[in-house]
């Protein structure tokens, strides 16, 4: 059997950061890097759009601004993007801020679907010509804590320490993980939302501002704004009794890739759930499961025209005149998103978008689409024995899957918070 110095699970930005960290700090150690899918399947690999300016991306329960700004720092200087120019937005700004509104002002690159790929290549690459022993399509199954080995798809490993970053699809894994290696969590919050779907002239701020954030009364906000090539995509689940489920999301092609005139972007709210419910992942799957019911095992999408009125989208279209451009995810269900989303949600998400449509008029075009559900689940959050995300010994939990990030770069400084924690308590 072989040990490893170091045994890091997940190659998403926070498992490479973590990696590449490591291997700087100690060049002649022994460091697997395994990955369950042929290329690291999160948001670097899609949209890759990064903000650098805290808190975006930032939970602030384990992250101060000072601490974030630092590993932010050291981020941008490994990853050198090239940062979007943003211009004028005095008007959107004054607008928002009449009404209660914050836009804030980020820092942001975007390298695209296609651009996230090649940069995931010349990643791996650099890591394995560093020493790294990169393994794909190998997954983690289970640890042995007291003998310190790792069983995977594929063998079984020793290992010194180990950091595990499975992101948001290995929400599951990690909640599994947790309770076989009595490791205390709570998930108790989640984001629920919907995907706003239009034309860039309904929505021209993004000539300017690639991704703008705006912070809405009521713990609602935009997110994760794609435009240009940019497309809505839906992403398959499982709940834990094993029904399937589809979470909508959005991502963009590099600006190389013929602009289909289109924009999508999130609206969520995020609800932090006190006693007597305890899971955010119980909620969320029910929620998912009546989107299910309802959309006839597709999500949902209905028209603003069709929303105002209270009246179900269907395939024609009530104001099918207006409406001018198509879905760019159609194998969505035409219906109303009224019936399967709670109205704790739905009235502070409304509300957002009229705020919106007075700062960016137009963004409430008829023909808008709204497309049901999109839930963020990233909210496993273990208790960590230390401020480095150790959360038991010797094993390190970071990234959206536990909760250290809610971004690509969040995610990378958490992979060197971690590395740091074993730099000091090992010695490299
Ligand atoms: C469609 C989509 C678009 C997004 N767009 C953006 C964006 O543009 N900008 C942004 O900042 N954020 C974006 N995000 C969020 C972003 O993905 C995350 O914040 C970030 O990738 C989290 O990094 P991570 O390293 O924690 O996890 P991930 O990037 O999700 O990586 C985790 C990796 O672990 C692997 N894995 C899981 N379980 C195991 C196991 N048991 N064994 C081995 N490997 C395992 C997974 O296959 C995955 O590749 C997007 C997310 C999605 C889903």
């Amino acid at each position: 059997m072989h040990t490893y110095d170091c045994v890091i699970v997940g190659s998403g930005p926070a498992g490479l950061a973590a990696a590449f960290e490591l291997v700087t700090l100690k060049p002649d150690a022994r460091i697997l890097l395994l990955e369950r899918e042929k290329t690291s399947s999160g948001g670097l690999r899609n949209d890759c759009k990064m903000n650098f300016t805290y808190p975006i991306g930032f939970p602030t329960e384990y992250w101060d601004p000072e601490t974030a700004s630092s590993y932010l720092a050291r981020a941008e200087t490994f990853l050198s993007p090239e940062i979007l120019p943003q211009k004028n937005l005095d008007t959107y700004q004054k607008r928002a801020a009449r009404i209660g509104v914050d836009l804030l002002m980020i820092r942001q690159s975007h390298l695209g679907t296609d651009g996230g790929l090649k940069l995931i290549k010349e990643l791996i690459a650099r890591l394995g010509a560093a020493g790294v022993e990169v393994c794909l399509e190998e997954e983690l199954l289970s640890i042995d804590r007291d003998a310190k080995t790792a069983r995977t798809s594929k063998r079984e490993v020793g290992y010194d320490q180990l950091v595990v970053a499975p992101g948001r699809h290995g929400f599951d894994f990690l909640r599994r993980f947790m309770r076989d290696n009595d490791i205390a969590y709570s998930d108790n919050s989640i984001d629920v939302g919907v995907r706003v779907e239009t034309k860039i002239e309904h929505y021209p701020i993004v000539k300017d501002y690639y991704d703008p954030k705006f912070l809405f009364p009521e713990r609602t906000r935009t997110f994760c704004t794609n435009s240009g090539a940019a497309h809505v995509v839906q992403e398959r689940y499982t709940a834990t009794n094993g029904q399937k489920y589809y979470s909508v999301n959005g991502h963009a092609y590099s600006h190389e890739k013929a602009s289909n005139g289109l924009v999508n972007f999130a609206v969520l709210r995020s609800v932090e759930f006190t006693e007597p419910l305890a899971s955010g992942q119980d909620y969320a799957e029910f929620l998912a499961s009546l989107a299910m019911l309802t959309g006839g095992g597709h999500p949902i999408m209905q028209r603003i025209g069709d929303f105002r009125l209270g009246k179900r989208s269907t395939a024609d279209g009530l104001n099918g005149d207006l409406y001018d451009f198509e879905p760019s995810l159609p194998s969505c269900t035409p219906g109303d998103i009224g019936l399967a989303m709670p109205s704790k949600f739905l009235r502070s998400i409304w509300k957002a978008l009229k705020q919106l449509d007075t700062i960016v008029p137009g963004v409430l075009h008829p023909a808008t689409i709204l497309y049901y559900p999109e839930i963020k689940l990233y909210a496993n959050k273990p208790r960590f024995l230390n401020e480095f995300f150790m959360a038991a010994e010797d094993i390190y939990l970071i990234g959206d899957g536990a909760g250290t990030s809610r971004g690509i770069t969040g995610a990378w400084a958490s992979g060197l918070r971690a590395a740091d924690g074993i730099r000091m308590r090992k010695g490299w």
